[in-house]
């Protein structure tokens, strides 16, 4: 049986006729660039995630780069984050020339630890404070990071609290959307997101009215009106194709997500049923609503060893993140140490992602569940 990581096919299947139509028309306006569907699918996404604004652009990488833009991130600011992340987190903050801080990661949620950054917080000598700007709390995996703790410091040293919920659309804190906690949302449409594009694109989503129209002027170059320009923006633009899609997409998301849930369920009861707890641990899932953009078991040990073998079996898995980015060679003049972040360090020998796909059967469920009891008890069959 073969299993992928994911199977983006079975899903364009139930919306071809819906994208078609849209598409079809598209081509035949030849409007490409922002527009309508643009304007309905920031209206839409707004409404989902419970926020006044949403403003389409062409990636999450980019989505990140403008939140920081727009909070007028900079030369000599610091930022803080998780160094277990997907590496567009830490590449953006770089990019405006601001500098990342780290605090290691919860080891149950694998996201960024509340305690440690108040420590750190607290700790840390009052001019040294007063150049961290912002803060980064990645929604990793579509499960909230805590985000009470992390907005009351925040609140404490005026500091701008950006949500890389890149992986976690719909996701819930508290009865509280990701992306509509902190003062921006930063979300992706990259394929093998829960909601994904034909391609690239993101979507930034804010409640206050200044950052909106900021994010709106840097989205084209910072030029309002056209050709004057107060400020150095980007092409940021969401195309028209990228919006029409994701928009007939967000219709099913809640259905897709709560078969991601189902999914989820099955597995965690059949690993449960296997016994399998000597050597492999389940999801913690803390907050209220978990999106399962992937299930990650942490392997306590032998984990590339099952990967290899699951591959052998027909079986697609991955390895959120091989290698923390306090580690990365590009970071290396940030002088942190392997040993610095013992947490992420753990979970990037540990965790491994298995398909989680709203599509999956039951019998690959049965499959998958089969061949990891079949690794771990060779020995006693
Ligand atoms: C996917 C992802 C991004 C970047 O999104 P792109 O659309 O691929 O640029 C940023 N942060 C996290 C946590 C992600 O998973």
């Amino acid at each position: 049986m073969q299993v992928p990581l994911l199977d983006l096919k079975s899903q364009y299947q139930s919306i071809k006729q819906d994208v078609m139509k849209v598409t079809n028309e598209i081509f035949e306006s030849q409007y490409f660039i922002m527009g309508p569907h643009v304007i309905r699918l920031e209206q839409e996404i707004a409404a989902y995630c419970g926020v006044k604004h949403a403003v389409g652009v062409s990636s999450g990488t980019d989505a990140l780069l403008i939140s920081l833009m727009a909070a007028e991130i900079g030369k000599g600011d610091l930022v803080i984050t998780t160094p277990y992340t997907f590496f567009a987190t830490v590449g953006s903050i770089m990019r405006v020339g601001a500098r990342p801080v780290f605090v290691d990661i919860d080891p149950d949620t694998f996201n960024i630890d509340p305690e440690k950054l108040e420590k750190l917080l607290n700790d840390m000598d009052a001019e040294k404070r007063t150049h961290i700007k912002a803060f980064i709390p990645v929604h990793l995996y579509g499960q909230c990071a805590d985000m009470n703790p992390i907005m009351a410091i925040a609140q404490k040293y005026g500091i701008v609290v950006i949500e890389d919920a890149a992986q976690a659309i719909g996701a819930e804190y508290q009865g509280k959307r990701a992306g509509s906690i902190g003062d921006l949302g930063c979300f992706s449409f990259f394929p093998s997101k829960n909601l994904g594009a034909f391609g690239d694109g993101g979507i930034v989503t804010t409640n206050s009215d200044d950052l909106h129209n900021k994010l709106s002027i840097l989205r084209s170059h910072g030029a309002k009106p056209k050709y004057y320009h107060k400020i150095i923006g980007g092409n940021f633009r969401l195309d028209a194709l990228q919006a029409a899609i994701v928009s007939i997409k967000l219709k099913y998301l809640d259905a897709w997500t709560q078969a991601r849930q189902e999914n989820a369920a099955r597995y965690n009861s059949l690993f449960q049923e296997a016994g399998l707890d000597e050597w492999v641990v389940l999801p913690t899932v803390t907050q209220d609503r978990h999106i399962y953009n992937q299930y990650i078991i942490r392997l306590k040990k032998n984990r590339d060893q099952l990967r290899q073998f699951l591959q052998e079996e027909g079986i697609g898995s991955e390895i959120y993140y091989p290698m923390p980015l306090h580690l990365q060679e590009c970071f290396a003049d940030l002088d942190y140490q392997k040993g610095d972040f013992p947490v992420a360090e753990q979970a990037a020998l540990q965790t491994l992602a298995l398909p989680i796909y709203p599509e999956l059967t039951s019998d690959q469920q049965d499959y998958v569940a089969a061949k990891i009891k079949a690794f771990f008890k060779r020995g006693e069959m």
